[in-house]
């Protein structure tokens, strides 16, 4: 098995300097985190509030940006609101109220991204491009100060099928250039496309992903018994 260093510097040596690589740390140790920390991955993603926030207090002292990418209950996004980065999984208006409320209330703004549901599997959360022109044509919409909408998320079905992953990811692109031309034409923050994991992202790359969210191949597997 070879270590974080050594996969983050082959995967970093594959990757174009405009694709943000994101080490997804979630079930992974802290000294795992420190390791890649220090041959300078700073960007970190984690899909629970609990775990994230515990890593959080542990690791304050670096200069991490830590990225959430799980699905979010709009009754924790207090946990997570003042040092969060960015949040990935904006899958409802509701949801996106309570992050501005709560960013007013700190005096800041936070990044969000709007996740899309694009994989055939019905389980995975996210909105349609109907939900989401009905958030961005709404008068309450337009009243929501702290929040920045830097762009799209979105994650493809778990399968082997490469022709339905590059479909979904197509989509996406599809969707994130229908917002912009429609929304957001005149706003450079409106930029990223967050799509790409272990298994999918070089398919991610030449979709036009700008952020690929890695665990597995930088970490290893996960154990999710400890
Ligand atoms: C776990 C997770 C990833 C990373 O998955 P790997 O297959 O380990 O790269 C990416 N995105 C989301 C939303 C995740 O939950």
């Amino acid at each position: 098995m070879k270590s974080i260093t050594e996969n983050l510097n082959t995967i970093k040596k594959e990757l174009n300097p405009n694709v943000k690589l994101i080490a997804v740390s979630k079930t992974q140790a802290i000294e795992s985190i420190i390791e890649a920390y220090n041959c300078g991955q700073y960007d970190f993603g984690e899909n629970k509030v609990q775990e994230l926030s515990a890593k959080y207090e542990q690791l304050k002292n670096l200069n991490i940006k830590w990225h959430f990418i799980g699905h979010l209950q709009t009754n924790k996004v207090k946990y997570i609101i003042n040092f969060i980065d960015t949040i990935h999984s904006v899958d409802s208006f509701k949801l996106l109220t309570e992050i501005d409320r709560l960013s007013k209330q700190n005096n800041i703004s936070t990044n969000c991204l709007l996740q899309f549901h694009i994989a055939k599997e019905d389980s995975k959360y996210g909105l349609t491009l109907a939900d989401a022109e009905n958030i961005l044509n709404s008068d309450k919409f337009k009243n929501l100060k702290n929040i920045s909408i830097c762009g799209v998320m979105g994650m493809a079905t778990y399968t082997d099928d490469i022709s339905i992953i590059r479909s979904e990811f197509r989509n996406l692109k599809n969707i994130f250039d229908k917002l912009k031309a429609n929304y957001f034409s005149t706003n450079n923050t409106f930029c990223e496309i967050s799509m790409g994991m272990s298994n999918d992202y070089k398919i991610a790359i030449e979709e036009g992903s700008t952020m690929l969210r890695m665990g597995t191949t930088i970490f290893g597997m996960r154990n999710y018994n400890k």
